[in-house]
């Protein structure tokens, strides 16, 4: 059985938010699961060091149990206890970046079970800014593996329900302290290799990781490319290589022009519509008004990523929850943010990308003409 219980991150001092958090500890000391909320997504935790927790955490995702877990700390102090050795650049990081949305990947101590990392010599490690992360971490033993508190596959979670959605009966406390902030998952930086090597782009962008240490790398698994995934291809980050974020729908995602893009939607979603197909169009607020009857779901103002990055999960998932067969996507390049978003959005699409070519209204003009004057 999941309780459901509502903790206002501003006013962790009163006694239901106490009772709330005194709980979580006791589930997580106890191997239990709780799902929490971070000023990214939601997290399902476990005790770091039970490695029947984690393997609770993979079951309850229905996660592969070579994608290790993240584990969250509420210390800076602590980052001695789980990681061998804390290079200079991981210092710097911490000292700008800490608590908050950035995860860095060190060499594990042993104490930490192999569970827990997926088997890999290297731990990833984060300190969440979020007030109740912090709390719940801090309750439960100061060590908690957290994942996406999502099925596997599925959009991260950026709402309570969500987690519900998921997870009921699968963890023993969902805690509630409303939607997250940023809304897609930490970056993740790599520190075990001769050069930092962003692995996932996130809030933290490869320009802030580049003011503090100058050079880093970009795995090549997360630049931008199209076409489906290959089986064969093995990034660092295992989580990398498996589908994520995808909603149930085909998804596609269309670049070019605002004008070409949207009379190229509009046609390709008569079209399907026509074929009884239930289409959805994801657009900024910006063009919205250009898809005339077709249901919009909004990502937000294009000049505003953040908006942008706060919104995606939640619209992939009212997809679903319409049922929605066709999704059609515009794309988002505005802003320094624009890496984790459409990582996320290629990733959701799994690679499907059309570039409308430039011209595309024009061609349609004349194509539509030629058919009347057929008639
Ligand atoms: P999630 O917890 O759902 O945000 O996913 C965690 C991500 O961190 C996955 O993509 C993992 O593959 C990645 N990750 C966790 N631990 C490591 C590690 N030791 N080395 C590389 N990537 C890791
Ligand atoms: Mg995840």
């Amino acid at each position: 059985m999941t309780t459901l219980l509502t903790v206002n991150p501003e006013h962790l001092e009163t006694a239901d938010a106490k009772r709330a958090i005194a709980l979580a500890g006791d589930i997580l000391k106890n191997g239990g699961l709780v799902a929490f909320p971070t000023e990214t997504v939601y997290g399902l935790g476990g005790n770091a060091f039970d490695p029947h927790a984690s393997e609770k955490i993979y079951a309850a995702k229905g996660r592969p149990s070579d994608n290790p877990l993240i584990v969250h700390i509420a210390e800076m102090d602590d980052l001695e206890r789980v990681a061998a050795e804390i290079p200079e650049e991981a210092r710097l990081l911490a000292e700008s970046f800490w608590p908050g949305p950035l995860t860095m990947i060190l060499k594990k101590r042993p104490e930490l079970p192999d569970e827990t990392t997926g088997g890999l010599s290297t731990v990833a490690v984060r300190f969440p800014s979020h007030p109740v992360a912090q709390a719940v971490i801090a309750a439960g033993g100061g060590f908690i593996a957290a994942p996406s508190a999502n099925a596997s596959g599925r959009p991260s979670p950026t709402l309570a329900s969500h987690c519900a959605e998921d997870l009921d009966g699968r963890v023993d406390l969902i805690l509630d302290g409303g939607p997250v902030g940023i809304g897609v998952e930490s970056s993740i930086v790599d520190l075990t290799e001769e050069r930092p090597v962003i692995l996932r782009p996130g809030y933290i962008t490869g320009a802030m990781l580049k003011r503090i240490l100058g050079d880093v790398d970009t795995d090549p698994a997360i630049l931008p490319r199209e076409g489906p995934e290959d089986a064969s291809f093995r990034p660092k980050a295992p989580g990398m290589k498996y589908r994520h974020y995808a909603p149930r729908g085909t998804m596609t995602l269309v670049e070019g022009d605002d004008d070409e893009v949207a009379a190229y939607i509009c046609d390709r979603a008569k079209e399907a519509q026509e074929a009884g197909r239930r289409v959805a169009v994801i657009a900024s607020a910006e063009t919205a008004s250009r898809y005339g009857e077709l249901p919009v779901y909004l990502a937000g103002r294009r000049q505003v990523p953040d908006e942008v990055a706060r919104n995606l999960f939640r619209i992939l998932r009212q997809c679903d929850e319409d049922r929605a067969e066709e999704i059609y996507a515009e794309t988002f390049h505005e802003g320094e943010l624009s890496a984790a978003i459409m990582n996320r959005m290629e990733k959701a699409s799994g690679h499907r990308i059309v570039r409308v070519p430039s011209g595309y209204r024009d061609n349609r003009k004349e194509h539509e003409y030629d058919n009347s004057i057929g008639e």
